[in-house]
């Protein structure tokens, strides 16, 4: 190695020695994860200083980072998707100068196991063979990915949300489901089974994204929450709201019905967070 080389070489080591201690002696901000063993469904949330935190990474995916109002913390909310398999993942935080690891256990969810027998009509929804209605569930299931594409970064609701309707779960979040004998699908949310004509009421406040009548959800309403939180209710029998409409907690958006793959007049809640469907029942409990 000629004298310019080792030189180089030197400074080089000195630097990655000096960037190495700072990482060391950097202070830690204030941190307070939710919950570091967590079912499938469930939803993680992760508490730190106001903008000291730039990037949060879950499973090698980077998720965004929000500002709560008022406490001078800063949010995230990571959803554990029912399909991640139980197991050890690592929750990475980064910021000026230091990187905290942390593993978080992912536990299997209690998930009952659900079978429902559909027509024939009903059944080429669920595994279309038709060309026609292949397409129009790919536009349909596109129309709901773009409604739950882009969320206001501010949370627009308050307090923990409410039940939509009154009436027996017939059908709990996350069930393998079972349709025709053949494994379908999971549970993506609760069916709340009451009669038809039943109002409806937005679970928190929001924005109205989708107003629609699709196929295999029947009529279908999807509000944003903010934060990357939508809430969904299908199969209603009416619609009482429009695209753009801002809704209350509490309002009344539209009524039960059976539309859309339903075996009887029932309510299908759904909550997703950044897309992933999580179980609704989380957000009765947490204080965000
Ligand atoms: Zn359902």
């Amino acid at each position: 190695m000629s004298k310019g080389k080792l030189r180089l070489t030197l400074i080089l080591l000195s630097f990655l020695f000096f960037l190495n201690t700072m990482a060391n002696t950097a202070e830690l901000p204030y941190l307070a994860i939710n919950k570091e063993e967590i079912e499938q469904g469930r939803l993680l949330i992760i508490k730190t200083e106001k903008n000291k935190i730039d990037k949060i990474r879950f499973n090698r995916t980077e998720y965004k980072i929000f500002q709560e109002e008022g406490t001078g913390l800063s949010i995230c909310l990571i959803p554990i998707s029912y399909w991640l398999s139980p197991g050890t993942y690592t929750l990475e935080l980064s910021g000026d100068g230091f990187i905290i690891s942390k593993e978080i256990k992912v536990l299997a969810g209690n998930f009952q196991e659900s079978f429902i027998t559909v027509d024939s009509t009903q059944e080429e929804i669920v595994r279309p063979q038709n060309k026609e209605t292949i397409k129009r569930k790919d536009r349909e299931n596109q129309m709901i990915r773009e409604a739950r594409q882009e969320s206001p970064a501010e949370k627009i609701w308050q307090g923990n949300f409410l039940w939509p309707v009154e009436g027996k779960i017939s059908s709990p979040f996350g069930a393998t489901r079972y349709v025709n004998g053949i494994l379908n699908n999971r549970h993506s949310g609760i069916d709340i089974a009451a009669p038809r004509g039943t109002p409806v009421k937005a679970a928190a406040d929001g924005i109205v994204k989708l107003a629609a009548s699709l196929l295999s959800t029947g009529n279908t309403i999807i509000i944003d929450h903010g934060w990357y939180v939508t809430s969904s209710y299908s199969h209603l029998d009416s619609i009482n709201v429009k695209v753009g409409d801002v809704v209350k907690k509490g309002d009344i958006i539209g009524t039960v019905g059976s539309t859309g793959v339903s075996t009887g007049p029932h309510l299908h809640w759904a909550v997703t967070v950044h897309g992933v469907f999580v179980n609704p029942e989380e957000f009765f409990y947490i204080e965000l």
